[in-house]
């Protein structure tokens, strides 16, 4: 395949696409600060102060559009950087707020998206602390850009996404592709019912409980499923583990509105972004304990085991009708500027 010269949008898109534009952006030859560096590409990295292990993490926002069905731009900055450190096993402490404005974008938004994100802050239990506003002249950016970053500490044990072992049990915390679907379909103007909208939603609390009821070590990787959906996030756990993953089908969990959606769209929901869920690979002994936890928590009510983990490579769906097929990682999410 002919290499591109310029980035276009399957660049941004979280698939295999974006694994290429990838290999240019993390040439940095000082990449690691002592922990999880840059080269292992998970949700975030690590390093030690005083015998702590600090997580670190940063993410860019452009969601559109700004305001959607379920949340905005503001409480994805915070949710996404909260749910990064969280699936490490952090706790999320400090973030940072770095905007990017547009000039003539509305002030009573910026305040509506401030209140947005100190409201998810506040379920997270962490804070902004600092940060940094630019405006760029009208036309030169797309309303707001938001950057957050954002630090945690590991209290109990490091979470990596690599971790998968043989026997795990796949769990997922809630309803596949409810995030995607209700971007494209609030961007498109389809109106299909109040039913779909997006999951968006800080998720310290909820992995807090899984971990408490799985004991020590018993979550081996964890991932949240954002862009480029749970396809992309399995395959990549399940390539970096070097195992294979099955799922079944009847298992798992999606809103029939957002089935319906899919199929009206002509999109696989497994293969959208998701911004309030995550994934998991959890011995079979604490599997039950965990879905318990998960489901009496407020964002985790439609938790389920949804497959195993074996010995072999790739992700295989087994179907209702009895059938195999690969979930295969999308080369982009088919949803762009999703989060
Ligand atoms: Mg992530």
């Amino acid at each position: 395949m002919k290499k591109d010269t310029e980035v276009n949008m399957m660049h941004g898109a979280g698939g295999e696409v974006m694994g290429e534009l990838l290999q240019t952006l993390t040439a940095f030859k000082h990449n690691n600060a002592g922990g999880i560096g840059l080269e292992s590409l998970d949700d975030g990295s690590t390093f030690e102060i005083g015998g702590k292990t600090v997580v670190l993490t940063t993410d860019s926002h452009v969601v559109k559009p700004i305001f959607f069905p379920g949340g905005d731009i503001g409480r994805v900055a915070v949710s996404g950087t909260v749910n990064d450190l969280s699936v490490m096993g952090a706790r999320p402490i400090a973030l940072t707020c770095a905007m990017v404005i547009e000039e003539g974008f509305p002030i009573a938004d910026l305040e509506k998206i401030v209140a947005s994100m100190d409201e998810a802050l506040g379920e997270a239990g962490a804070s902004i602390i600092t940060g940094d506003t630019k405006v760029v002249e009208k036309g030169s950016i797309d309303g707001i850009a938001i950057n957050t970053a954002g630090v945690g500490v590991i209290d109990e044990y490091i979470i990596r996404d690599k971790n998968l072992k043989a026997g795990d049990k796949i769990i997922v915390s809630g309803t596949l592709g409810d995030h995607g679907l209700s971007i494209v379909a609030a961007r498109e103007g389809f109106d299909l019912g109040d039913q779909l909208k997006s999951d968006v939603a800080p998720l310290y609390t909820m992995i807090n409980a899984a971990m408490k009821a799985a004991g020590k070590d018993s979550i081996h990787a964890m991932k949240d499923p954002t862009r480029g959906g749970f396809a992309a996030c399995i395959n990549e756990m399940a390539r970096k583990a070097g195992v294979k993953v099955v799922v079944h089908e009847d298992k798992v969990p999606i809103r029939e509105s957002v089935a319906s959606a899919g199929a009206l769209l002509g999109i696989d929901p497994l293969q959208v972004a998701n911004e309030g869920k995550c994934v998991m690979g959890v011995v079979p002994e604490a599997a039950e304990k965990v879905v318990e936890a998960l489901r009496k928590q407020k964002y985790g009510t439609n938790a389920a085991i949804i497959g195993e983990v074996v010995e072999g490579s790739g992700v295989v769906m087994l179907t209702r009708i009895g059938s195999e097929r690969f979930i295969e990682p999308p080369l982009g999410d088919p949803v762009p500027r999703v989060c």
